[in-house]
């Protein structure tokens, strides 16, 4: 039987070993989800919200335990581990709380209004296959799953095979919580096997990952004509205006571009920053960023952890030499400080032809440049492929109407990326190639129903009404 080999990318400390699993493993536990699905469905859902609200309350009791866990197969630093425990637990509170008068049977418009009425009723898709990249191995497992449960489905997940650790732990708390069994079912192994089996027969597919996989995967659904929702990179820009709040602007662009090691999709990696504050923001925000703290282990005080892994490290470093060859220079970092840690790096003069200038990192790297107009910046900004987030650093008036103009899924003003990501109420994802589909809000669990419109006659049929009118008419 083969095992994945856990190993924490921080320290190179072996943390566990978990079978891989099999694509005939996938067809079991599909077997398995569909049977525990019925009876799941067939439950009231404020009975499948009161699971999710206890689930809640088990992950933020084992809040340490699950900090030690995710820190110790992913090597961020404990406050971006932090997140994805909140997140988790916002998640399920939001869709507990929200989630069964959002998919219960609503009467609608109808034609006929006194000979007939329609429900829409929304059961759910049955079992959702959700496959997870390995920058928030707990959060990304999970949080889509949330609402899909709810919803009456079950759920079949593959982690990243170099982070499985968090979301099977996650299976046992929703037991412990009062999840039934085979209801959420994880499923560790490669996206080429596992990956692929759940794509075979999922009913509905959740993927977070790149947008070159999301493509793929998303081909495939079509071709089974199933839903799906592709949640993928992104390029984002920060716009610095001349009335921004600059101390605030200073003081938090060091979490929005190197939060979670630069591993996050809604991260900074473009600052367009206008002239008038150009040399007060870059002074400050460089100045910030030589203070960070980056290393290994549980210490509050560490501003960032290592990369995943030796590969991605060197693609990163790869991407910084390109764009110094290129003629960039590094106001600070640029340098990797061990096979899996890369310095917090601040770019500029970063030329059109380096790659990284459109391409994403993924790493803690960004790159500045100062604009002289807010039209200017707000070009330069959507001058990408990607339509992810965006942050906006100015008075509020000022903030309103740039954010009308930025093509993103969602906008921030004046933070990085943690309010709009955490106003649950409201849908996130990405435009053009960074996503289709979007979680949170109503459409982040009516996504995983399917629609049924039920209308009932009563006393003639609409054949009928066409007669009496053709009657009247004549
Ligand atoms: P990835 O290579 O696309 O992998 C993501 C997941 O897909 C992994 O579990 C992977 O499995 C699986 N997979 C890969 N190929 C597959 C295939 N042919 N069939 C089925 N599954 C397959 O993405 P990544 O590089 O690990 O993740 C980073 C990317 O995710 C970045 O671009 C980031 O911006 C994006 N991201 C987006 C969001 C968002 O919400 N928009 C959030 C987080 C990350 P294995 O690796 O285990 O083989």
């Amino acid at each position: 039987m083969a095992t994945i080999t856990v190993t924490n990318p921080a320290t190179g400390e072996t943390v566990g070993e978990v079978q891989q699993a099999t694509a005939a493993d996938v067809d079991e536990a599909f077997a398995r989800a569909r049977g525990a699905q019925r009876q799941w469905a067939a439950l009231p859902a404020r009975k499948r919200a009161r699971v999710l609200r206890r689930f809640a309350k088990v992950v933020v009791d084992k809040r340490d335990e699950l900090l030690d866990l995710i820190q110790s197969e992913n090597g961020k630093n404990r406050a971006s581990a932090l997140e994805e425990v909140m997140d988790v637990a916002l998640t399920s509170l939001y869709y507990a709380q929200t989630g069964p008068k959002a998919t219960r049977t609503r009467g609608r418009f109808t034609a006929l209004p006194l000979v007939s009425s329609t429900r829409e009723q929304r059961p759910p898709k049955g079992v959702v296959g959700v496959i997870a990249p390995f920058n928030y191995p707990l959060a990304l497992a999970v949080s889509d799953a949330v609402p899909a449960l709810i919803a009456g489905n079950a759920v079949v997940v593959k982690p990243d095979s170099q982070t499985p650790l968090s979301a099977l732990r996650a299976a046992e708390l929703l037991r412990e919580a009062g999840l039934p069994e085979d209801v959420f079912i994880v499923v560790p192994g490669s996206g080429a096997e596992v990956g692929q089996a759940i794509v075979r027969q999922c009913d509905f597919l959740m993927f977070t990952g790149s947008t070159a996989t999301g493509k793929k995967l998303a081909a495939q659904a079509g071709e089974r004509l199933i839903d799906y929702s592709m949640e993928l990179g992104g390029k984002n820009p920060m716009i610095v205006a001349d009335d921004a709040p600059l101390e605030r602007a200073i003081n938090a662009a060091t979490h929005a571009c190197f939060s979670n090691s630069g591993q996050l999709c809604i991260s900074i990696e473009r600052i367009y920053v206008h002239r008038a504050v150009a040399d007060d923001f870059i002074a400050g925000f460089v100045d910030r960023t030589t203070q960070m703290r980056v290393g290994a282990g549980r210490d509050w005080g560490i501003d960032m952890g290592s990369q995943i892994s030796k590969e991605h490290t060197d693609k990163i470093a790869m991407l910084v030499d390109d764009a110094l060859t290129h003629g960039a220079r590094a106001l600070t970092g640029g340098h990797r400080t061990g096979e899996t840690f890369f310095e917090p790096t601040i770019l500029t003069d970063v030329p059109a032809d380096a790659a990284l200038y459109t391409q994403e990192v993924f790493g803690p790297v960004v790159y500045i440049e100062v604009v002289d107009s807010l039209d200017q910046a707000v070009e330069k900004a959507n001058d990408t492929e990607y339509g992810l987030n965006a942050s906006v650093w100015a008075s509020a008036a000022t903030g309103r109407r740039l954010a009308k103009r930025l093509e993103a899924g969602t906008v921030n003003i004046n933070d990085g990326y943690a309010p709009a990501w955490s106003a649950m109420g409201a849908p996130m994802g990405g435009w053009k190639q960074s996503g289709a589909g979007r979680r949170h809000g109503e459409h982040g669990i009516t996504k995983f129903t399917e629609p049924r419109n039920v209308t009932r006659m009563r006393g003639v049929t609409v054949g009928g009404v066409m007669d009496f009118a053709r009657r009247r008419l004549r």
